[in-house]
């Protein structure tokens, strides 16, 4: 008889379980709360009679992501972690440490399909879809490594989410639900690079996390030259997702733009850009473009960050210089890959 991975199941799954192995439910939620403990032994889960306990054994088991490298930033203590997957498959994940606690940066995919022209994600493809528990398995392996909680969650490593869905909305009511991660959905970020049809399903699912838009470029010309993506949603529908996206969650919506020496950030750009999203509610992250291994794209200097920057605020459009973490050990943003066991 095969051992069930207990890991993989829901709360309502749990209990169904519990219902096969002739155990009263109110113990699912038991062991569900241990699992976001960080437990995988049953022995340890103290509240448990021993017979539960060793008919757990015979039936269950509880996976545990292997840690497989770990790179730490020696100017920011940024952590990059490469974690082994049960079928042998890979995937980054990334600690940030801030003022207020650590935030994890979270893979979505193994590999990448969008195939941005300027993002190492998208090198070597598309592997598969991570499900629901092996992203909360990438929050629980950095908690079980710092000791410590993860206070806020960016879905902004490999993978797009939102081709993701139903795998990406199970995660977020797991770290959403009190019995698990318990956190707030309003410290949940999720990134696209602008999959319409389902920003506005994400818009009426009514969880109220951070929408973040890899927008990178003010017109279609410049957009599609380096989004593939683009071509299929033009920027005018996917402002207009976007918009749609804000009326009914009545939140911010987060616009990244990755600056790109002599492509995105002449002035001409930044005026383009501030009549794109006049009045509309939301912030632009810039963020000076993190080299990649083998591109040729160049970031661009500082005193064009500055002027970019300085004429969205004069046109009245909230936007800040994202600050760049982990990028000594290829974590910052673009610059988390599909890791092969021969690197
Ligand atoms: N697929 C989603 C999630 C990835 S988030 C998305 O596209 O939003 C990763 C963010 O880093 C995206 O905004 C991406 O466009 C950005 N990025 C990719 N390559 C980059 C680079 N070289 N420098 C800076 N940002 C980059």
């Amino acid at each position: 008889m095969s051992k069930t991975n207990l890991k993989s199941l829901t709360l309502n799954q749990l209990e169904e379980f519990m219902k096969q192995i002739a155990e009263p439910t109110y113990r699912a939620k038991q062991v569900f709360k241990w699992i976001y403990k960080g437990e995988t032994q049953f022995e340890k889960m103290t509240d448990l009679p021993r017979n539960l306990i060793k008919k757990l054994n015979e039936r269950a088991y509880i996976s545990i992501i292997g840690k497989y490298k770990k790179h730490e930033s020696t100017l920011d203590g940024t952590i990059k972690y490469v974690f082994l997957l049960e079928d042998g498959n890979m995937v980054e994940s990334v600690k940030m440490m801030y003022s207020y606690g650590i935030t994890a940066c979270i893979s979505s995919q193994v590999g990448c399909p969008m195939g941005c022209t300027f993002c190492a994600s998208a090198e070597g493809g598309m592997v598969r879809n991570l499900t629901w528990w092996e992203m909360a398995d990438e929050i629980l392996a950095i908690e079980r490594d710092s000791g410590d909680k993860v206070s806020r969650v960016v879905v902004m490593g490999s993978g797009e989410p939102l081709l993701n869905y139903d795998e990406l909305i199970r995660f977020l009511n797991v770290l959403h639900n009190p019995n698990a991660f318990n956190m707030s959905f309003r410290r949940i970020t999720v990134s696209t690079c602008g999959i319409v049809p389902e920003i506005y399903r994400l818009a009426d699912e009514g969880i109220p996390i951070t929408l973040a838009v890899s927008l990178h470029a003010p017109n279609d010309e410049i957009r599609s030259s380096l989004m593939p993506i683009n071509r299929r949603y033009p920027i005018l529908q996917l402002l207009d997702a976007c918009k749609y996206y804000i009326m009914k969650t009545n939140r911010r919506i987060t616009f990244e733009y990755a600056l790109i020496s002599g492509i995105n950030d002449d002035e001409k750009c930044a005026h383009e850009l501030s009549n794109l999203l006049r009045d509309m509610l939301c912030h632009v992250n810039l963020i000076p473009l993190n080299p990649v291994k083998g591109k040729t794209f160049k970031r661009s200097k500082p005193s064009q960050v500055r002027r970019f920057e300085k004429i969205l605020s004069a046109n009245g459009i909230s936007a800040t210089v994202r600050r760049e973490l982990g990028s000594d050990i290829q974590a910052a943003c673009g610059q988390l890959r599909r890791s092969l066991l021969m690197r």
